[in-house]
């Protein structure tokens, strides 16, 4: 079958083409080889054509001009060979060059998305016009995905902007706009949108006037200007400022650094060869296999609507409103304004919703640019927050979200005064952390429209939602909750009710066991310290300071209470209760933050309670306290794949990453455990279960162990 045709040509005028790139299978262009090889083709169609003066490069899709390589395409060939992957990159360099060397004037002319492989394309070209549209984004993402561009990103684009620009765009990974573009160099000329083809074809003129364009050529083409000492001064700076981001653990942004930096004094076909030669340095390594899976985790996200059925179309929320304005409270409805979705607060307490409302109001206005509330913010997001104390102004909202104290019987008295007011299609929802959906929608008269939405703390940060299931809730109200989450921006993730639904479950066996690692005799730096080794952006002791010990033993209780055999009601934070160390909230936690409130310092009357704790002084190396910490939260996921609390691995992984910072370039816990394998990990369970049946591998995992079977299969 032959290929679709991907590109139009056209001639405007008689001496300029004009390709239009407009993938009719596809929603964004994308680089697949089809893609490349038609581009060829008319590259040599063109070449062949006398007295040509320029080529235009466009998309025909509003919005996005190339949204990179075709990644689907790309994951078959994870497993090639050095040479086969080198060869990969010099095809797609060869063929980008000739942009650079054909004899006519070539400009890309782009509006919205054009990053990736797409960007390296519009660099290899003479000129680049942008629109100046808001949607209009120039980078290479590739470092996000533990790669570097390979099809002479590291090497056209020094040349062309300068290599401290191309080096802060190239190891960063961030997009910048069309202004940043046009400041940097990288844009030549900032155009209305509907503008960029007749713009395009006058630069093409004015090029073929002034022959700028071919000393430009050559320029490009030989060794970067810079002495050896800003060269090295640049070298130092940049890797330090990498290594501190980095931590060691995403090796991509440091060699694009070192390949800008060893290409910069020779010429540009050298520099594409260190390139080319280096790729299989980073590609299919662990970090990039892990950093794929999140891309396609993300991306399956997108397109899940929640649900298995296809037929139910998800209801639309227009209106919100959110009962009990506290910490919670306020973020959602922030999160809510933010989108320009209206947002009714309520309160009993008429100070606390004074307070939510003028939080809500400072946080829906803050501006990055001049650090502080926006005036012309303010006033725009003013008339979408409505605070008050009378129930009756819920009753007209698509949706409630219940976000008052942690307490089942005030949460359900709120319910019953609410359910007879909404309309009948209204959806009621609770932000409980603990609480069983199932059995706060006991006495509703519709539960089929009542459902858990878990919004994490800060809101304003965190990305994930569970959308918690009872065993009455309707499809029509998951699609819907996830349809509204996906709207407000966040991540949502189903998950059948249970305690601690998908997070807190997983989350609670690792901190834990870090409390049981103390008193067998581990210190709090070392468990920390171990934690962070893996990955993890906190160490789990300074995260119980965070989130309060008093938070936490509480639901320590709920999750001793449902799973009495497997969770260790701690001893260690029942006395850091009660000698009141809170955590951060009082400045005394297991840590000491009275003297600097962010960096907590050693206590030695916390040690002196954690003498009366200990029970063991064992030595543990960092590695022995890694897999303690993290195999009781993996035996726990595939308990909770057995008992099919989620509806694909996936939603594990996604979860944890976005819910408690699971270090992404482990690629997800699952995905992490699948590169050690089932038979491993029971061997390293085996010694450890006698500590207690949180370590004695599930049915599940000893049969894959058995079989060989991966959970990614
Ligand atoms: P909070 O104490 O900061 O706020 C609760 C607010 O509800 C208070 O302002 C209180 O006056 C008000 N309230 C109490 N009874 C009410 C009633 N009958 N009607 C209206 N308002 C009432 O609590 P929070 O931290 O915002 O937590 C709210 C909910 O969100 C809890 O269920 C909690 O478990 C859950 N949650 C909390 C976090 C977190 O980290 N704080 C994270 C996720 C979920």
């Amino acid at each position: 079958m032959a290929a679709t045709e991907v590109f139009q040509l056209s001639f405007p005028e008689p001496d300029v083409a004009v390709l239009t790139l407009d993938d009719p299978d596809k929603g964004a262009n994308v680089l697949s080889t089809p893609v490349l090889e038609q581009l060829s083709g008319h590259l040599d169609a063109l070449d062949a054509r006398d007295g040509l003066a320029g080529l235009v490069i466009r998309s025909g899709k509003p919005g996005n001009f190339i949204a990179g390589a075709d990644l689907r395409e790309f994951v078959k060939w994870i497993d090639s060979g050095s040479d086969q992957i080198a060869s990969t990159c010099r095809a797609g360099q060869q063929l980008f060059m000739r942009l650079a060397s054909a004899n006519y004037v070539t400009v890309a002319a782009i509006d919205g998305i054009c990053v990736g492989g797409g960007a390296e394309l519009a660099m290899w070209c003479d000129r680049r016009v942008l629109s100046n549209s808001s949607k209009t984004q120039y980078g290479f993402p590739e470092v996000k995905l533990g790669l570097y561009p390979g099809w002479g990103g590291t090497s056209r684009t020094p040349r062309m902007i300068g290599l401290a620009n191309a080096v802060e765009l190239v190891t960063s990974g961030e997009s910048i706009d069309a202004a940043n573009a046009y400041a940097m160099g990288m844009a030549n000329d900032l155009v209305d949108s509907q503008q960029r083809e007749t713009a395009a074809i006058a630069m093409i003129r004015s090029e073929q006037a002034s022959k700028q364009y071919l000393q430009d050529r050559q320029a490009w083409s030989g060794p970067i200007e810079i002495s050896e000492t800003e060269l090295g001064f640049l070298g130092a700076t940049a890797s330090s400022y990498i290594s501190q981001q980095t931590k060691g653990h995403y090796p991509a942004p440091l060699l694009a650094l070192e390949l800008m930096l060893g290409g910069a004094m020779g010429d540009v076909q050298a520099a594409c060869e260190m390139e080319a030669e280096n790729f299989s340095q980073v590609f299919g390594t662990p970090v990039n296999r892990s950093l794929l899976n999140i891309f396609f985790l993300q991306d399956r996200n997108k397109k899940d609507t929640g649900i298995d059925a296809k037929n139910v179309e998800p209801g639309q929320i227009g209106s919100v409103s959110v009962i009990g304005a506290g910490t919670m409270g306020q973020g959602i409805a922030a999160a809510n304004v933010r989108r320009r979705i209206a947002a009714t607060i309520t309160d009993t307490r008429p100070d606390a919703l004074a307070a939510g409302v003028s939080k809500i109001l400072e946080e829906v206005s803050y501006n990055k640019q001049i650090k502080g509330a926006d005036p012309q913010r303010a006033f725009e997001f003013a008339p979408l927050v409505n605070g008050t104390t009378t129930d009756s102004e819920v009753a007209a909202s698509d949706l409630v979200i219940e976000a008052v104290v942690e307490n089942a019987e005030i949460k359900k008295k709120v319910f019953a005064q609410l359910e007879p007011l909404l309309r009948d299609e209204a959806i009621l929802a609770s932000n409980t952390s603990t609480i069983p959906i199932t059995r706060l929608a006991a006495d509703l008269k519709r539960p089929e429209q009542f459902i858990g939405i878990h919004f994490f703390n800060p809101v304003r940060k965190m990305p994930l939602v569970e959308i918690i299931r009872g065993e009455k809730t309707s499809d029509q109200t998951v699609a819907t909750a996830v349809a509204y989450a996906k709207a407000i921006g966040k991540t949502p993730i189903v998950v059948n009710d249970g305690p601690g639904f998908l997070v807190n479950r997983l989350l609670l066996p690792y901190m834990n066991e870090a409390l049981e690692l103390v008193c067998e005799g581990a210190s709090l730096k070392a468990v920390d310290r171990a934690a962070k080794s893996f990955g993890m952006p906190m160490g789990p002791i300074t995260l119980f300071d965070v989130v309060g010990l008093d938070v936490a033993m509480h639901a320590g209780a709920t999750m001793h209470e449902a799973f009495p055999e497997r969770v260790v009601a701690s001893r260690l934070l029942l006395a850091m209760n009660e000698a009141n160390r809170l955590g951060q909230k009082n400045g005394l936690g297991f840590f000491n933050y009275l003297r600097n409130k962010k960096r907590g310092e050693p206590d030695p009357a916390v040690d002196a309670i954690i003498e009366k704790c200990r029970d063991a002084t064992q030595d543990f190396t960092g590695e022995q306290l890694e897999m303690r910490l993290v195999l009781p939260m993996l035996v726990e996921a595939t308990r909770i794949l057995e008992e099919g609390l989620v509806r694909d691995v996936r939603d594990v992984d996604l979860g944890l990453i976005y819910g408690i910072g699971f270090p992404p370039f482990k690629g997800g816990l699952l995905h992490w455990a699948d590169t050690l394998g089932a038979a491993a990990i029971v061997e390293q369970l085996e010694p450890l279960a006698g500590i207690g049946p949180r370590f004695e591998p599930t049915e599940m995992l000893q049969k894959m162990a058995q079989n060989g079977k991966k959970f990614y299969d």
